[in-house]
């Protein structure tokens, strides 16, 4: 029921711990929202490396002390209320695509998985959890897959705003890509994402609790709308691709 999301600089000497420790400070920013599961994927250099597990954000702690992740710097993190599929930790997100290229966290509910479900199967497709964003994923990849190479830096929003054409329900979704390594793709429609303005450095948050202790300038994501968000640049577009001017705020009270 929380979402966080960092993208710092790819310079590691800059903060080498800086995506693991953003990401789950701002999990824990987000606990008085509930949850039974969390995880993160942390992007580096080599790629995605995911942990994930069910139960308190301090199983997740522990994990990361006793296996720390590589450094990286760009991270996602996610605390889950069960919907589709028991509060495990293969249930647990981010969960992959791709073959491990790609990881999503997911808020909310895609109402129409179980019949995308069956036609990505049909199609070839094995799912390994019992969620609704395993397929949502699913179909993100798929529709990177097909698009041309050539829009290269846009292809993985415009992947997210062909997939997100397809969802019905709620969805806050968050994208890495390991050939994308400086990059968060996110889209929301019926649940909420506001992105926080840094310098040298960018977050995502389900509300400004997440990132409110690192940077107080803040963009509300709009309904139906997609964010490509680096280190130094916010991207907003609607899912058609028409690029949208994103109305900054300032959160001068402490959430
Ligand atoms: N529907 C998703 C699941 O059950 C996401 C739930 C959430 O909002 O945390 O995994």
């Amino acid at each position: 029921c929380g979402i966080v999301g960092y993208v710092g600089k790819e310079d590691l000497a800059w903060g080498e711990h800086r995506a693991v420790g953003v990401v789950m400070g701002g999990l824990r920013r987000l606990e008085y929202r509930g949850y039974d599961s969390a995880g993160i994927a942390l992007l580096g250099r080599e790629g995605i490396n995911v942990r994930k597990k069910a139960g308190k954000l301090g199983n997740l702690e522990d994990a990361l002390t006793s296996n720390p992740l590589p450094s990286a710097h760009v991270g996602i993190g996610h605390t889950r209320w069960a919907t589709h599929g028991a509060p495990t930790d293969g249930n647990a997100h981010p969960h992959l695509a791709d073959h491990g290229r790609l990881a999503v966290v997911h808020n909310g509910i895609i109402e129409n998985s179980a019949l995308l479900k069956r036609q990505l199967e049909a199609a070839g497709h094995a799912f390994s959890s019992d969620t609704d964003t395993e397929v949502a994923a699913a179909l993100l990849a798929d529709a990177y897959r097909t698009l041309d190479p050539e829009v290269a830096d846009d292809r993985l929003a415009e992947a997210m705003r062909v997939a997100c054409a397809k969802l019905e329900g709620s969805f806050t979704l968050l994208a890495v890509h390991r050939d994308h390594p400086g990059l968060i793709v996110a889209a929301r429609r019926n649940s909420p994402l506001v992105i926080g303005r840094g310098e040298g450095e960018n977050f995502l948050g389900s509300d400004v609790a997440a990132f409110a202790d690192f940077t107080r300038y803040a963009i509300e994501l709009g309904q139906d709308q997609v964010v490509s968000l680096t280190s130094d640049k916010v991207t907003i577009t609607d899912f058609s691709g028409a690029e949208i001017q994103g109305q900054e705020f300032h959160v001068d009270w402490d959430p």
